[in-house]
């Protein structure tokens, strides 16, 4: 019993909280409001509550706890950097914030690098020493396993596909630059280019779905207005999809991975999204790194960021 691990995935709206074994069986699971808005305080006190509803008045089994959060932050020194949309985050040192109030060792890794992890021993990875892991959902966050560990980088920075440049003009990022893919090929980023056509004049069958609110207009309508044959929002899917498979034959070329693993709500679109990416990487990719490279949904579904930074603590930290 002494053995069971907490993965704790933080993100911007929602706590998921999950017991779990050091095979990566779930025993039990929580999830809360974060009340990001709230402030720092409040945010620690949600995941303690998390922390002490999943093991069920067993804290004394819990060896460990991973906690999985957004960017930028430092796993070494324990320290959230900033976390956007976090109300008041800078440089919050909250492994000392949750170790003092639960007395359980917590080890802290970026979300999509916790994600990647959990892909890679539990998911679509096992069984390679070589993968990119991509999450495409609101934004777009990477995780490099690379000689069977995470690769982190000098800041604990690496890993950061979303912000590749793809498009020197292109869209303005969240990140203030422009032209990263995650401004181009993101859900945000998708409906975005939807909202500017129709915003032009184009006509597409997406705003009809989004109940004729642009500002509604989500990947999920476009994509059902571009399989009934929408010739803007095709358009719209093919540029997101061309510069997803650029950003993907990038990395190919950088790290000559053994496999790619695509996760995220975009990346459920499926065949219509796998199929055409597939067929870019494989024309634009050096042949000898893209021959046999499989590029395969993720395996873990709405679990992997708390089955990812539990994987995370069991494979390193104290106790
Ligand atoms: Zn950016």
């Amino acid at each position: 019993m002494d053995k069971l691990i907490i993965g704790l995935d933080l993100g911007g709206t929602k706590i998921a909280a999950a017991l779990v074994d050091p095979d990566g069986r779930i025993l039990a699971e929580d999830s809360r409001p974060t009340e990001a808005s709230r402030g720092v305080e409040t945010v620690i006190d949600n995941l303690v509550a998390a922390v002490r509803q999943t093991a069920g008045g067993e804290l004394a089994g819990v060896s460990k706890i991973g906690l999985g959060a957004p960017g930028p932050l430092n796993c070494k020194q324990g320290l959230i950097y900033k976390a956007p949309n976090f109300l008041g985050w800078d440089d919050v040192p909250i492994v000392r914030l949750l170790e003092d109030r639960l007395n359980i060792p917590v080890i802290l890794e970026n979300d999509a690098n916790a994600a990647g992890y959990g892909e890679w021993t539990l998911g679509a990875g096992r069984g390679t020493r070589d993968m990119i892991y991509l999450t495409i959902s609101t934004g777009i966050g990477g995780g490099l396993i690379i000689d069977g560990r995470i690769h982190h980088g000098r800041d604990d920075g690496a890993g950061e596909v979303g912000h590749m440049t793809v498009e020197p003009d292109g869209p303005l990022c969240g990140c203030g630059r422009r032209g990263c893919l995650e401004a181009i090929c993101s859900g945000t980023g998708i409906a975005a280019a939807m909202v500017d056509r129709l915003a032009a004049g184009a006509k597409s069958e997406a705003l009809a779905l989004a109940g004729g609110d642009p500002a509604a207009v989500t990947p999920a309508h476009v994509a059902q207005a571009a399989r009934a044959g929408d010739a803007a929002a095709r358009e719209v899917l093919d540029r997101a999809f061309f510069f997803l498979a650029l950003g993907i034959t990038n990395l190919i070329h950088l790290l000559n991975p053994e496999l790619i693993v695509l996760g995220g709500g975009v990346a459920k679109l499926g065949d219509q999204l796998f199929d055409p990416v597939r067929a870019l990487v494989h024309e634009r990719a050096y042949p000898v790194l893209a021959r046999d490279l499989p590029i395969v949904p993720a395996a873990l579904g709405d679990h992997v960021g708390v089955l990812g930074a539990a994987m995370v603590a069991r494979g390193q930290g104290r106790g």
